[in-house]
């Protein structure tokens, strides 16, 4: 990397558009959670597509590495640059318009660099919802979420990013621009080159705009917390309430014991909604787009037949927005609250709904021998089937031991995934904290697609390189 390397991208992009002091640096070049950390070259914020483009073509030709950044929410390290300083961080910051909605089509196209509550807050006031809902949403962007599949709590209803994205305007890593943002329900003109781009954490190229689908607004909402013996009751009552309610059933999020105790612990103004010792938590939400039928008390009524059957031990209604707003809080505190509490070891996957049970006794019988006293902070998007499956140290430890053991740990979890034909990512991405876990637990036919299409699009390797693929190769032939 040349030193004249700042002002070349400022011919380019103007002084608005390089960042080089240090201190103003500092926020791109550390993750969310401070567990990733690297210098940089140059971070760059280009305003427009074309000043993508042209950022994209000067760092091919000189041979630097490129760093795609968002809101930098992820959780997986794909956003901050290594430690060398020879790479550029690309931050979407400036691109941050919403370039249209159209209301007949129920799409809206917005710039990679929009904020997601600016884009579901302009949906609103389309009169229409655009569903996907993250803890994160008043930082994350549209383009990392492109770029991570993003998931969160209405997966069960509206399904992931990728379900909810029709096209996708994409500069290449040779800096040519793909103008993809067709609006299109239906396009089967060769293949999905949109839903390639979906999830491939900046290694392929760099997002700048998205269309987004749009859906009825939802006029009326329940929302309930309900205590539950076993992740089988949880199962039995996801059942139970899809027969019930169809696709209103808007969030079904479950959470253990210890993961609400740690957020009534740490986060500040949280008070636990059921009397008694429950050991697993759901929250519920169903969600109508018809204002007149009375969603409480279709809620209530089936709430009433699962504690019949005994699938719930204990439930409350939320009688209020602000009473909603507290139990989701209690779900969405999780990540907060297990920073608080020191070391923790994370994992992020998915299993076939029907095997959640087993799993989860399974997977921590063996965990539990392994380290006794392990804390497991268990929770996530069980609609859909995705747990977050977090380990802690054992009361008392300070963390050492779950820090040294980590890989083994790990090892477990993802075997166990593995027994029960499940994914290691459900929704988080793989970046560079789970590159390498994957390239083992992937078929060699599946990492061996994955290296040639990387090949055949970045064949200098120079985007994002170590996410997704450990070694930032692709294969060509
Ligand atoms: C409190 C909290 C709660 C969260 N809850 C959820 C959840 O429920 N579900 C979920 O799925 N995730 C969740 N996340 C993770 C995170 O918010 C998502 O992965 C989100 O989609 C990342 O968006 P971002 O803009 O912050 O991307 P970044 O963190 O900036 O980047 C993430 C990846 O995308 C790439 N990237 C970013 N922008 C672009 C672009 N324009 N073009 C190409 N590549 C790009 C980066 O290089 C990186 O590899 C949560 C995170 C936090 C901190």
């Amino acid at each position: 990397v040349t030193a004249d390397l700042p002002v070349r991208l400022r011919d380019l992009v103007g002084p608005a558009g390089v960042v080089t002091a240090p201190d103003q640096q500092a926020s791109y070049l550390v993750d969310w959670r401070g567990a990733y950390r690297g210098r940089a070259a140059a971070v760059v914020r280009p305003g427009s597509t074309a000043e993508v483009a042209a950022v994209l073509r000067l760092c091919a030709a000189e041979g630097i590495a490129v760093v795609p950044q968002g809101g930098n929410t992820g959780l997986c390290g794909g956003s901050v640059p290594d430690g060398s300083g020879t790479q550029v961080v690309l931050s979407t910051d400036r691109l941050r318009a919403i370039r249209g909605v159209d209301r007949a089509n129920r799409t809206m196209t917005v710039e990679a660099g929009v904020v997601l509550a600016d884009a579901q807050a302009a949906a609103r006031d389309a009169g229409l919802l655009f569903p996907l809902s993250l803890g994160s949403e008043g930082s994350a962007t549209i383009g990392g979420n492109v770029a991570t599949n993003a998931g969160g709590t209405a997966v069960l209803r509206y399904g992931t990013m990728r379900a909810l994205t029709l096209g996708l305007e994409v500069v290449l890593p040779d800096g040519r621009i793909w103008p993809g943002l067709r609006g299109l329900r239906k396009d089967n003109t060769g293949y999905d080159l949109t839903g390639l781009f979906v999830g491939s954490e900046g290694t392929l190229g760099v997002v700048t705009a998205a269309v987004l689908r749009l859906f009825p607004a939802i006029r009326r909402r329940a929302t309930a917390w309900v205590g539950l013996p076993d992740v089988a009751a949880a199962v039995a009552l996801i059942d139970l309430l899809q027969d019930r309610v169809g696709d209103r059933l808007s969030a079904f999020e479950l959470m253990s014991r210890e993961s609400v105790r740690t957020v009534l612990d740490h986060v500040p103004g949280t008070r636990d909604p059921l009397p008694g010792q429950h050991a697993w938590f759901a929250l519920v939400e169903l969600g109508d787009t018809a204002a007149g039928e009375p969603l409480d008390d279709v809620l209530a009524a089936t709430l009433d037949d699962a504690l019949d059957a005994d699938l719930v031990s204990d439930a409350v209604l939320a009688t209020s927005p602000a009473q909603a707003a507290a139990l989701w809080r209690l779900r969405e505190g999780v990540s907060e609250a297990q920073n608080a509490e020191g070391p923790s070891l994370k994992h992020d996957v998915t299993v076939p709904i029907s095997c959640l049970p087993e799993f989860v006794v399974r997977t921590g019988a063996a965990l539990a021998d392994a380290l006794p006293g392990v804390r497991l902070v268990t929770y996530g998007h069980v609609g859909d089937g995705n747990l977050h499956y977090n380990l802690g140290p054992p009361r008392g430890s300070d963390g050492g031991e779950l820090v040294a053991r980590a890989d083994e740990l790990s090892a477990i979890v993802y075997d166990s995934v593995a027994s029960f034909a499940g994914s290691i990512s459900a929704e988080h991405g793989l970046g560079r904290a789970k590159a390498a876990a994957a390239a083992r637990s992937l078929d060699p036919v599946e990492l061996d697609l994955m290296r040639r299409l990387k090949a055949a699009l970045d064949p200098a390797g120079l985007m994002n390189p170590g996410a997704v693929l450990a070694d930032g190769q692709g294969r060509s032939g």
